[in-house]
């Protein structure tokens, strides 16, 4: 793993640098590229203009590891209130959750059941839930998780992450399961006997796992696969693995995340791939800005823009 990409990973658990980073007004300005504003309000706003140029959006209220149970139900209230406004200004919107801001380190019965009442929404909605997949300390959790509500809800996915090596054994169970699949590549700092150390090993990885996702089974068992990426080389051989699959445009799906990579989310919408954004707000972004910094160290060039130009 990189220096750099290792220190932000670090950094993505520090209480000091978050208690600090947060009041900076620069930190705060760079943070804005990746994320429409602190509240609902502004990321309905969002969806609403990619709406108009005709791009889906996905919803994340930003949070994790809460440590109360009331936040845990303050999360699951507001993510209720994010599918009614949606469903109220008819918004193609879905979205996306932690489990562990559903209060999975106080307890599963209570995360599980905050999700259950998502769920319920979104399938008298006609709308999706996706979990998200954090560190390795939560994949057998989540994964359980996800299969208990998959057995009870056609409308649920959940993110896998190339960068393990575990991935392409938990595929074999996963795709007879139909569901949502959501390939990324994976954000968290992890050991090298869970996850491949280089990006070469990644990027091969994540492009084996996505020919398997296009393949015949996946397709017989109706999975709705979701890649989750901007690498554009890789975009690009997923697009010629799906044509030679005989697949068209429109039975591939792709997601970025706001801001990042705009001309190639343009292009795929364009193209008349299935495609949508993944609207992150909030005001607890510190760990997850510091997990987008260390995707591209580059990023740091814009907090430091953002200082010097005060
Ligand atoms: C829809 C979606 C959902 C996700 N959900 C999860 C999840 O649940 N769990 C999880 O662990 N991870 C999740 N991720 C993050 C993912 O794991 C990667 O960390 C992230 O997508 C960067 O990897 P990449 O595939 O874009 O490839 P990279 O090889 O990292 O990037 C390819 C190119 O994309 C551009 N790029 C990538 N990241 C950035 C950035 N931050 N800023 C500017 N440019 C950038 C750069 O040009 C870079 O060269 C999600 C990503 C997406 C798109």
């Amino acid at each position: 793993m990189g220096l750099l990409r290792s220190a932000f990973l670090a950094g993505s658990q520090s209480r000091w640098l978050r208690e600090r980073a947060v009041n900076f007004r620069p930190v705060r300005r760079a943070v804005s590229r990746f994320m429409p504003g602190d509240d609902l309000e502004a990321a309905l706003a969002a969806a609403r203009s990619l709406r108009a140029a005709g791009i889906g959006s996905v919803l994340t209220y930003l949070g994790e590891n809460v440590q109360k149970p009331e936040e845990a139900e303050q999360v699951t209230r507001h993510y209720l209130e994010v599918l009614a406004r949606a469903k109220q200004t008819a918004l193609d919107a879905e979205i996306s959750v932690k489990l562990t801001q559903l209060g999975l380190d106080l307890g599963r019965a209570a995360c599980e059941a905050g999700l259950v009442s998502l769920l319920e929404r979104a399938v008298a909605d006609g709308t999706w839930v996706w979990i998200d997949m954090e560190s390795s300390a939560y994949t057998d959790v989540t994964l359980d998780i996800y299969r208990r509500a998959r057995a009870r809800f056609p409308n649920v996915g959940v993110c896998v992450q190339a960068y393990l090596r575990r991935t392409e054994r938990d595929l074999e169970s996963l795709i007879p399961l139909g569901g949502g699949l959501r390939l990324v590549k994976g954000a968290y700092r992890e050991p090298p006997d869970k996850a491949f150390p280089k990006k070469r090993d990644v990027d091969a990885n994540y492009f084996a796992l996505a020919r398997r996702l296009l393949g015949p089974e996946a397709r017989r068992a109706d999975v709705r696969t979701i890649f989750g990426t901007h690498d554009s080389a890789l975009i690009r051989r997923i697009e010629e693995a799906a044509r030679l699959a005989g697949l068209k445009p429109k039975d591939v799906e792709f997601q970025m995340l706001y801001g990042i990579k705009r001309d190639e989310q343009s292009r795929l919408a364009a193209q008349g791939y299935r495609f949508r954004v993944l609207i992150s707000y909030g005001d607890a972004w510190f760990p997850w800005y510091m997990r987008r910094l260390a995707e591209r160290p580059a990023n740091v060039l814009f907090v430091l823009k953002n200082v010097f130009n005060g």
